[in-house]
Order: structure tokens, then C-alpha cells, then sequence
């Protein structure tokens, strides 16, 4: 006999934690429209589109800008690995979880990592890169836009300015940003930024959109070894992914593309700016519930992210069972701290589709009878 489905006690559950992000229903149905080949020129067509979107998205005109096939650490490791060689001197700036990640990543690949490390809930400090970068060549620098684990903004434009004439590499996570902020690749001198679908694309997880500019293409080219991971090799994969004919590399997980397609669509459809404005306006409205509540933000209001609010937990409270709680009574889900700040926060994201009033009322009330 087999067991009763499983599927049958999955029901929707409004995402407000850290990603993934609530789903809007053009999605779903175009997760499920008929899988066709990935060599079938109309597949091609619509890679083509993606590629296009993700260029106006992401603010580049960089020729290799691609959903790579996995998760926004897929988009991490992709990066590192292809730019880093044995022996590179990299600087990492880490402000919370991801910056860490990064730390581990690089530091596997045999670079010659340097970490340059600010208090969690605080921005990276340009002066303090300054300094950094006037003491040694780096061949890459890297800093995450958006800290989910700590729900800071970094100033990732003026750190650009700072490493440009030093001819280092710049890397730029955008997972959590792009889609609900204003992600400005070619602007900030960024020469590698990745996301993931999960988080303010509103797709379900599983790609990792991703672009590499000219410059890095070229030192990629001129590596002494080869890349040494063969899936993420971006030299292997344009050639499935740009020309005039394409070559199979790895079969495109086709039906998660249809949904990043859509999810694209809907995103410039109702324009960047506008979206942008949502999130901030969701922002303002959760935090200033919260605050009537008598709760605080753990971030200065000049660095908070709109999609990721840390909210401190009172004196008294029990921060594990108020999230379990609101998962089992309300279906909502909030996250909760990690590394030092874990028991201390709650994580509450305002992500894609979730950055809407109806969401903040929803977690608002059922904060308010938890505590
Ligand atoms: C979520 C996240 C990642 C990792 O993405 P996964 O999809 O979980 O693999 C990397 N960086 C940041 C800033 C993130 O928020």
C-alpha cells in the first residue's frame, strides 16, 4: 500500500521569513506548462528573452548574464570559481552570514583570503576597505548588497569606487536585493554579480541569475588552469547559452526557466521603479506597526533593507515558540537569527510578492496576539 500523498497537506503558508518569497499565480502556471525540449528553437527563444530581462534587472549591458542551473549559492560558488585561482589574493568584507559563506567558498579554492569583518546589524565601513586596499593588491574584492542574515544594506557603489583603480576584480551578491531594490551592475564597476530565484524574483528556488562583465571574461580566458569545476564553467556553459548555434552542456532545468520568465515579466511589467516603491512602502508600514508595539529594529534606519527586516526580540519572549506559533496557528513564516543574533531576532521578509500590505497586516496581528 502506499502512503496517503504527502502533497495532499502542503497548503499555502504566507512567506515572510528570509526566501523563499510568496509565488504569484502566473507563476505556478507557467511552472506547468508542457516541457519541451532544451535545443527546441522555441526554448531557445525564450532563453534568449531571459537573458534580456535579467540584463535590464540586474543594470548591465554584460554580454554573459545568465540563469545559471541551482540556488543563489550556486551563483556564489559559480563566482568564485571562476574568477579565483590557487594563491589569489581576495578580499572578503563580512558583515553577517553570507560574507562568511564567502570567506569558505574562496578559501576552498586555494585563494589567499583576507577578511575585513564589521559588527552584524552595522554596514560595511568604505574608510575602513580604503585602508584595506592601500596595504595590498587584491585580485578580487567581494560584499554581499543585501546581509539577510542581519538585514543590512552595504553601500556597494562607494566600495566600487574604492576598488576600481586598484584593477582588482569586484563581486557583488544580489540575492536578496535584485527584483527589490535597484541592483546597478555596470554602474557600481561590478565585474560579477549573482541572485537567486527565491527571494524578491518571487520564483520558486532553483536558478541563480548571474553575469560577468567583459573584463573578468577576459581573465577567465587567461586562466593558467582550468576552471576546476565543470558544471559551473561559464566558458562551457555560453556555448548553450549565446551564438548563433547552441550546444548542449547540461539539460536546462526547463520548467523552473518558464517560471523565472514569468516571474521576470511580471516584475518589468509593473516597472522596476514601481516595485522598488512597493517594497519600501511595506517597509515603512511593518515598521512602524512594529514600533507601535513597542518592538525594535535592529538596524539604523539609513542601512535597513526594505525586503529584510531584523526586528529584536522583547525581553521575556520566547523567540523560538512565537515563530512556531505563527506557523502553526497563523501559516505564517518569519526566520530567526543566525550565528550571533540567533535567539536575539526575527527575521521578517518583505520579499517579491510578499512586499504588500496584506502580508504586513496579516504578521502585524498575529505578532501582536503571540506576544
Ligand atoms: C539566500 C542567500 C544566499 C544563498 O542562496 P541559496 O538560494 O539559499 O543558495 C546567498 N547570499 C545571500 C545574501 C542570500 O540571502
Amino acid at each position: 500500500m502506499m502512503h496517503p500523498n504527502r502533497l495532499d497537506t502542503i497548503s499555502e503558508t504566507l512567506l515572510m521569513g528570509p526566501g523563499p518569497s510568496l509565488v504569484p499565480p502566473e507563476v505556478y502556471r507557467a511552472l506547468s506548462r508542457p516541457t519541451i525540449g532544451h535545443l527546441d528553437p522555441r526554448f531557445i527563444a525564450l532563453m534568449d528573452e531571459i537573458k534580456e530581462m535579467l540584463r535590464t534587472v540586474m543594470g548591465t549591458r554584460n554580454e554573459v548574464t545568465l540563469p545559471l542551473s541551482g540556488t543563489g549559492s550556486a551563483g556564489m560558488e559559480a563566482a568564485f570559481v571562476n574568477l579565483v585561482e590557487p594563491g589569489d589574493p581576495v578580499l572578503v568584507l563580512v558583515n553577517g552570514v553570507f560574507g562568511t559563506r564567502m570567506v569558505d567558498v574562496a578559501s576552498r579554492l586555494g585563494a589567499d583570503v583576507d577578511r575585513l569583518d564589521f559588527e552584524w546589524g552595522t554596514p560595511v565601513v568604505p574608510e575602513a576597505v580604503a585602508g584595506k586596499l592601500a596595504e595590498r593588491s587584491y585580485r578580487l574584492v567581494a560584499v554581499v548588497h543585501a546581509e539577510t542574515s542581519t538585514g543590512v544594506r552595504n553601500p556597494v557603489e562607494a566600495i566600487g569606487e574604492l576598488v576600481k583603480p586598484t584593477g582588482a576584480l569586484y563581486l557583488v551578491d544580489a540575492v536578496t536585493s535584485l527584483g527589490g531594490m535597484a541592483v546597478e551592475a555596470d554602474a557600481w564597476g561590478a565585474d560579477v554579480v549573482y541572485s537567486g530565484s527565491q527571494k524578491c524574483l518571487s520564483c520558486p528556488p532553483g536558478l541563480a541569475p548571474f553575469t560577468v562583465s567583459e573584463r573578468a571574461m577576459e581573465r577567465i580566458r587567461s586562466r593558467t588552469r582550468k576552471v576546476p569545476n565543470w558544471y559551473l564553467d561559464v566558458g562551457l556553459l555560453v556555448g548553450y547559452w549565446a551564438g548563433g548555434t547552441r550546444a548542449y552542456h547540461h539539460t536546462a532545468p526547463i520548467n523552473m526557466l518558464y517560471g523565472l520568465y514569468q516571474a521576470l515579466r511580471l516584475i518589468l511589467e509593473e516597472g522596476l521603479e514601481t516595485v522598488f516603491q512597493r517594497h519600501r512602502q511595506a517597509h515603512a508600514l511593518l515598521v512602524e506597526g512594529l514600533e507601535a508595539m513597542g518592538l525594535e529594529m535592529l538596524v539604523e534606519p539609513a542601512w535597513r533593507l526594505p525586503m529584510l527586516n531584523a526586528v529584536k526580540v522583547p525581553a521575556g519572549a520566547d523567540e523560538v515558540r512565537v515563530r512556531r506559533r505563527l506557523l502553526e496557528e497563523e501559516a505564517i513564516e518569519i526566520g530567526g537569527g543566525l550565528g550571533p543574533l540567533a535567539g536575539k531576532i526575527w527575521r521578517i521578509g518583505l520579499m517579491g510578492h510578499t512586499a504588500r500590505p496584506e502580508s504586513v497586516e496579516r504578521v502585524s496581528a498575529a505578532l501582536k496576539k503571540s506576544l
